[in-house]
């Protein structure tokens, strides 16, 4: 089926690792134009070139940053922007004694300017598009907090309310609005934790110990790759009576009904 993303831009926040990388790709090979930013210049550049792929350093949660980084992607690449992914960002472990104020200010900015930042920066270029998409990226803690990431959870929630939120307001100037709800994906977050935990065990063992502690009834972790499908998939304009809902890529996690 043709997706039909060819010659579309789409701005994916955080393209520079895991989830966002594969979205960045999974478009590229669809034809598409894309955009991407990260803090680090560097990660940036290990994406390798691209004629259709714009990069630069911008923090999500610096407005003017974003706004400069949206205005060059559009110049950069046809004058148009047709879809955003907010993906840029990361967990906080920590349980509630260990956690600062600090730490929540922190996090509910990261997670709702990663969000509002872009969108505000991109609304125009959006609504001007026939096939205006938003995705984003959450995670199944929204429905299913964990008390071990107590500030993400929260964080989460909220921004699946807001997503809700945003696909009814901006529907009338035809965006969609949807969110994919992750559980655990197999991305820099984890070898990262895998490093810092000194289990003993490798790096396999020690994530089938983890999806059998989470419950995640397909016994392992996610790939990056099977995200960015539902992504891509949610920016198609083949999805276009698809708006405020989203869809878990969590491997069949936890027991309730999510
Ligand atoms: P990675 O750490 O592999 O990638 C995160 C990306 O976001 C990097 O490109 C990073 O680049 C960028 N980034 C982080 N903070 C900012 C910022 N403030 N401004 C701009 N870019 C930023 O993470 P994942 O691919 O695993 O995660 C992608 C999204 O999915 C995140 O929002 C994460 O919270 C969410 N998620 C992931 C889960 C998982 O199991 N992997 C589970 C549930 C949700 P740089 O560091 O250079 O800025």
């Amino acid at each position: 089926m043709d997706l039909g993303l060819a010659d579309r831009t789409y701005v994916v926040t955080g393209g520079s690792s895991g989830v966002g990388l594969a979205t960045v790709r999974a478009l590229l090979d669809e034809g598409a134009r894309v955009a991407t930013c990260g803090r680090d210049a560097e990660r940036l550049r290990r994406i390798g070139a691209h004629e259709r792929l714009f990069t630069d350093v911008c923090d999500v949660r610096d407005a003017d940053a974003v706004r400069d980084f949206v205005t060059a992607s559009a110049d950069a690449l046809g004058g148009r922007i047709d879809g955003l992914v907010n993906n840029a960002g990361q967990s906080r472990m920590k349980r509630l004694d260990e956690t600062t104020p600090d730490d929540w200010r922190d996090e509910l900015e990261l997670k709702f300017a990663g969000v509002l930042n872009p969108l505000q920066a991109a609304r125009g270029h959006l609504r001007a598009s026939d096939a205006a998409s938003v995705v984003n990226v959450n995670a199944v803690l929204a429905k299913q907090p964990e008390p071990r990431l107590i500030t993400t959870s929260a964080a989460r929630a909220g921004i699946l309310n807001l997503s809700k939120s945003l696909a009814t307001e901006l529907a009338p100037d035809g965006i969609r609005v949807n969110s994919v709800c992750l559980g655990l994906i197999d991305t820099g977050q984890w070898t990262r934790r895998h490093a810092t935990a000194d289990s003993g065990l490798s790096y396999a063992d020690w994530q089938a110990e983890l999806a059998a502690d989470r419950g995640v009834a397909l016994g392992r972790l996610g790939r990056a790759d099977e995200v960015a499908y539902a992504v891509v998939s949610l920016l198609s304009p083949r999805a276009s009576y698809i708006t405020g809902t989203g869809i878990d890529v969590c491997g069949g996690i936890g027991r309730g009904i999510l």
